[in-house]
């Protein structure tokens, strides 16, 4: 089955590669020329459904299966910011870099060395005549040292729950179980095989 991904983000697509082996995935802008989707919902449910949408009208075929994610991490100590402004919080043209400097900064400017945080995901699956939605969460520690190379964009500063080492150090195949974005895609996966 041909599962079209509604975004270009290097970090989501390989997830999420990883954990369909089952679908052929491919991202939009490999189908049809990228194109700016305002995402200006008050939740990650809404945008995902936004870019879900918007990318399959614009491929005007009806038997692609759209699928999107909206994600974002929410750190207590900053009243759950970033949360649905996860990607640009360091501005508009902000790199995962940017955005990580900018929240370590944050939680530095309320005298602390770390808060407890959480990843969420929303995939939105659009198809013909359907619209579903399904979460996940992966709750952690946001620290104020980012280590590690490892996963994408708030990884290295966050540590999940059980763990003591950061996103960016632990294995891949560890991430792979305990992701917001994994659980998500279990929940989008029964959704799929109904389809
Ligand atoms: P979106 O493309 O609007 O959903 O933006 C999500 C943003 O949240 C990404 O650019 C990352 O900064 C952050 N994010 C979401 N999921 C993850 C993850 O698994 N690891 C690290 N950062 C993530």
């Amino acid at each position: 089955m041909k599962l079209v991904l509604a975004t270009s983000n290097k970090g989501k697509v390989k997830e999420i590669k990883e954990l369909c082996k089952h679908y052929e995935v491919i991202p939009y802008s490999e189908l049809i020329d990228e194109f700016e989707i305002i995402e200006d919902a008050d939740s990650f449910k809404e945008n995902a459904l936004i870019k879900a949408r918007a990318v399959y009208k614009a491929l005007n075929d009806k038997n692609v299966i759209v699928m999107a994610d909206d994600s974002g991490i929410s750190v207590d100590a900053l009243d759950g910011a970033p949360g649905i402004y996860s990607a640009r919080y360091g501005g508009e043209s902000a790199t995962d870099k940017d955005n990580l400097n900018k929240l370590i900064n944050d939680i530095k400017e309320k005298d602390l060395q770390s808060s407890p945080a959480h990843y969420t995901a929303a995939i939105a699956i659009v198809a013909d005549g359907i619209e579903k939605t399904v979460h996940g969460w992966m709750y952690g520690t946001a620290v104020t040292k980012a280590q590690g190379e490892g996963g994408f964009g708030y990884d290295p500063m966050f540590i999940p729950l059980g763990y003591d080492k950061t996103l960016g150090e632990l294995d891949n195949e560890i991430k792979k179980k305990l992701s917001h974005r994994s659980k998500a895609l279990y929940l989008a996966s029964k959704i799929l095989k109904n389809l």
